[in-house]
């Protein structure tokens, strides 16, 4: 076997070892904004969100969340770190002054409880959120009303995708 020893040859050579063989398998999203509808979950009247990455195995999840309504939509308190990046439309958070918009990237440290509203004249908002952990759903004084975490997203995931046509094992692609 002809082995090209010189720098460029070694920089241009991919990993000659095998994986770690308990490694798991990498995802890749083609189209992560999908042009077949029946990829978005309902969450709620006029709410979506695309599974990107349900990861089980450290419990949080990388989705998009798809909103056509103006308004007040959720009041949730993070006991873990949340980013979000804007991809498209705008929201804030009636706790707090600034407004994200289409390009920003939102880090929510854990403790926010915060309240999403989506101005009046945004069409379509999506936003690339990976949360970490749960979410909780309070009233205004912090009462728990509601929680999701990755495996109340994966059962939804399920439930939609059987409906829809494509099978409840669907959702297998994006579990990790
Ligand atoms: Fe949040």
């Amino acid at each position: 076997m002809s082995r090209d020893s010189t720098v460029a040859g070694i920089a241009a050579m991919p990993y000659q070892l095998p994986f770690p063989e308990d490694a798991l398998k990498e995802i890749v999203v083609a189209n992560a904004i999908p042009d077949d509808d029946r990829l978005w979950v309902p969450q709620s009247e006029n709410v979506w969100f695309r599974p990107l990455c349900l990861n089980r195995s450290q419990g949080y999840w990388m989705n998009l969340l798809k909103v056509r309504k103006s308004g007040v939509l959720s009041r949730h308190r993070h006991p873990a770190a949340v980013h979000g990046f804007v991809l498209k439309g705008r929201w804030k958070y009636l706790e707090h002054d600034w407004e994200a918009t289409a390009g920003s990237y939102v880090f929510e440290p854990p403790g926010e409880t915060h309240t999403l509203v989506v101005p009046d004249d945004v069409e379509e908002m999506i936003t690339f959120f990976q949360v970490n952990g749960v979410m909780i759903h309070v009233d205004p004084w912090g009462e728990a009303t509601a929680y999701e975490d990755v495996f109340t997203k994966i059962d939804m995931c399920k439930k939609h995708f059987e409906a829809a046509g494509l099978g409840a094992d669907f959702v297998e692609q994006f579990i990790r």
